[in-house]
């Protein structure tokens, strides 16, 4: 943590506020967070107790709450994928169903003690969730839901339609196991009756809430971690999260495993809720209702999964659209009415087009809105938004000696097809140095500088960091050894801050444990304080300090680019690289930008400086390469390259001299 810590931090400071949001939001984490905890316990409380007597009348009303639950819970889980991680699965049913009969099945038929089913029949559907987020991981979009669909309709007519599930007769049933319901579970002595008998407790109603505020909880801290912060990410893009050092691949396994087991636990609900498992509420409807409980609700957003299991399943519950329906069919028609499906099916449609965020979604878009215009209104200086890069750091007395070879590329090349578009190059970048690419377009720059960061693996060569060969290593592994870029295509996460998009560059976004994300404990706290404020320096460094509460898609080009430099520092690298930095910026930006590397070379960095703005070369380069279709045309120091003769013709070739491109 070296860099720009000289940097003045301005941090925008909302002005005090009697309105209660205002105050929220400028509680510290800690005190929100436990805040949100206790909420979320009283509201629960608040749900089971009208059944503390056990009084015939609130059987109805405790089932209710344990099937609001259940849906939670699934939700929750689906919407970790769905929501942030952008895999629409159309599996949650199916584990769901795992959950359910597996508990009951294990404890019944296989005689385990019911709790150990539980946790069996949980860790079974986690296993089958980490095969098919193995077997499908190449697949996105339509064909990942159809694998996850198919995988539900599979588990559901095993369930449903093996005569060891009891078939129409449900599970358990009296023919097979000489009793219809299963025995109530016992923890510690303690006897959890599920809402079935009037005059008895239904004490299991506890544990489920408890649970249930637990799973939203965690789920909330994970969601608001580093490691929900790379779900965005590869929702956002897979290979843009590679490159923050996120693995990709087991990250999405991670992030599927814990939905399944999310799904397999709402089984686990209603099996303890109700004793009795009836196949038809096991149908390919349970799958597409926890879709629909997160979109409706708001995927993607802490509450949406909670507010939209609760309205479906009060929905699908309630006398409302029995009534309707009934009403249908004496005053309308008989024969052409809604059942209760079509009618929710025909709210949502009306719903999910007034509100395509869903509820809670739309409702943060508005809240949002209003926070945005009261800083706006806040003397918000939207003026200024010409200019990007405005390094107010002090650049140091002296410049820190030129040193180690960072980065060392021998003879790679790379081939596409019978084009060469790498051809045996050499690279040598030192700590504190700024090596500058230029060519033509087409020479290759880009794709050299993707074979650096392992987008694509050299077809011959070397690439070495700080002494170590990394070719062929995947942007994650390369990223974490020091190698940070930015694109020639600016790469952001446009619907989110500035902030959100520079904390997505720390390295805990790759490597925060899952399970400090869950529990967050006060060392948490500690490090998302730190990168915050680290956050914050890097913003103000770049000159982005006035702008850190926009949403990147707010940003004009060169602040976007600015920004882009922002996330790349965060994670310390020892090497940049830069693809085209200065492309799209005006002449007043270009030269802030030339003042930040030349800092950033004299905090020790080396760079890698693919450009095509031939002044900012001859200022800030110490060695300039030359490419030419694939290969090295010239190289040297700056005045040396731009007046090879052979480099003007080849800028003359592309039709456009390097003065002219500047
Ligand atoms: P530069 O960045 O110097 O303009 P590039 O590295 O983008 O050049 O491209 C070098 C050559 O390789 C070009 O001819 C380009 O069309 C080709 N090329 C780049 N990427 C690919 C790819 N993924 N598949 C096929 N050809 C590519
Ligand atoms: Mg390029």
């Amino acid at each position: 943590m070296i860099l720009l810590k000289d940097t003045p931090v301005t941090t925008w400071t909302p002005t005090p506020s009697k309105w209660p949001l205002s105050r929220w939001m400028n509680w510290s984490p800690g005190r929100r967070d436990i805040v949100f905890a206790l909420v979320a316990l009283v509201v629960g409380i608040i749900v089971i107790l009208p059944g503390r007597d056990g009084a015939g009348t609130s059987i109805s009303g405790m089932q209710l709450a344990a099937s609001m639950f259940a849906m939670i819970v699934a939700s929750v889980g689906l919407n970790l994928l769905v929501g942030y991680t952008r895999l629409v699965s159309l599996g949650q049913g199916g584990f769901y169903a795992i959950g359910a009969y597996g508990s009951a099945w294990l404890s019944l038929n296989g005689g385990m003690p019911a709790l150990v089913a539980i946790v069996v029949s949980i860790v079974a559907a986690g296993v089958v969730g980490a095969i098919v987020a193995v077997a499908s991981m190449r697949l996105r979009g339509p064909q990942f839901a159809v694998i996850t669909l198919i995988l539900a309709v599979l588990v559901e007519t095993v369930l449903t339609q093996g005569n060891t599930f009891g078939r129409l007769a449900g599970y358990p049933n009296t023919g097979q196991h000489g009793t219809g319901t299963l025995e109530p579970l016992s923890v510690l002595g303690i006897t959890l009756n599920p809402p079935m008998i009037a005059n008895e407790r239904a004490t299991v109603m506890i544990p489920l809430m408890v649970i249930t505020v637990l799973v939203v909880v965690l789920a909330r801290n994970i969601v608001r971690s580093s490691w929900g912060r790379s779900l965005s990410a590869i929702g956002e893009s897979e290979m843009l999260a590679s490159h923050l050092g996120v693995n990709v691949f087991g990250r999405k396994v991670a992030v599927f495993v814990l939905a399944s087991v999310l799904g397999a636990l709402g089984g686990v609900f209603a099996t303890q809720a109700f004793g009795h498992l009836q196949p038809e509420t096991f149908d390919i409807f349970l799958t597409i209702t926890i879709v629909l409980a997160v979109v409706l609700g708001g995927s993607g957003t802490v509450l949406g999964p909670v507010v939209g299991a609760v309205v479906i399943v009060w929905l699908e519950q309630s006398d409302l659209l029995t009534q309707f329906t009934t009403f249908q069919q004496d005053h309308v028609s008989d024969k052409w009415f809604l059942s209760s499906s079509g009618i929710v099916g025909l709210l949502f449609i009306i719903v999910l087009f007034l509100m395509p965020r869903g509820i809670v979604g739309t409702l943060g878009r508005v809240l949002d809105g209003v926070l945005h215009r009261r800083r706006t209104a806040q003397g918000d200086p939207m003026v200024d938004l010409e200019s990007a890069f405005e390094p107010d750091f002090v650049a140091p007395e002296q410049r820190s000696p030129v040193g180690d070879e960072l980065l060392v590329v021998s003879g790679v090349s790379k081939r596409f097809g019978g084009l060469k578009a790498v051809d045996r190059m050499d690279l040598v970048v030192r700590a504190g140095s700024i090596h500058a690419v230029i060519g033509p377009n087409g020479a290759g720059k880009s794709t050299l500088a993707n074979l650096l960061t392992g987008v694509y693996r050299p077809d011959e060569g070397s690439v070495a960091v700080g002494g170590e060969d990394v070719a062929g290593r995947t942007p994650h592994v390369i990223s974490r050894s020091g190698v940070s870029r930015t694109f020639q295509t600016p790469q952001l996460f446009h619907s989110e801050t500035v902030r959100e998009n520079v904390l997505a560059g720390f390295s805990d976004t790759g490597s925060l444990p899952l399970w400090r994300a869950a529990f967050k404990l006060p060392a948490q706290y500690r490090r998302e304080a730190a990168m915050k404020a680290r956050a914050e320096e890097l913003i103000n460094g770049v000159g982005l300090g006035d702008v850190a509460h926009l949403r990147a898609s707010e940003l004009p080009y060169g602040k976007q680019r600015a920004l882009e430099i922002a996330r790349a520092l965060a994670s310390d690298p020892k090497v940049l690289v830069l693809d085209e930095p200065a492309a799209g910026l005006h002449a007043t930006e270009t030269s802030a930008l030339g003042d930040l590397l030349l800092v950033l070379r004299e905090r020790g960095l080396a760079l890698v400086v693919v450009e095509h703005h031939m002044d900012l070369v001859s200022r800030v380069a110490d060695d300039v390469t030359c490419m030419d279709q694939g290969g090295l045309l010239a190289r040297g120091n700056a005045t040396q390259v731009l007046a090879d003769p052979a480099v003007i013709t080849a800028y003359l070739g592309a039709s456009v001299g390097p003065e002219e491109q500047a």
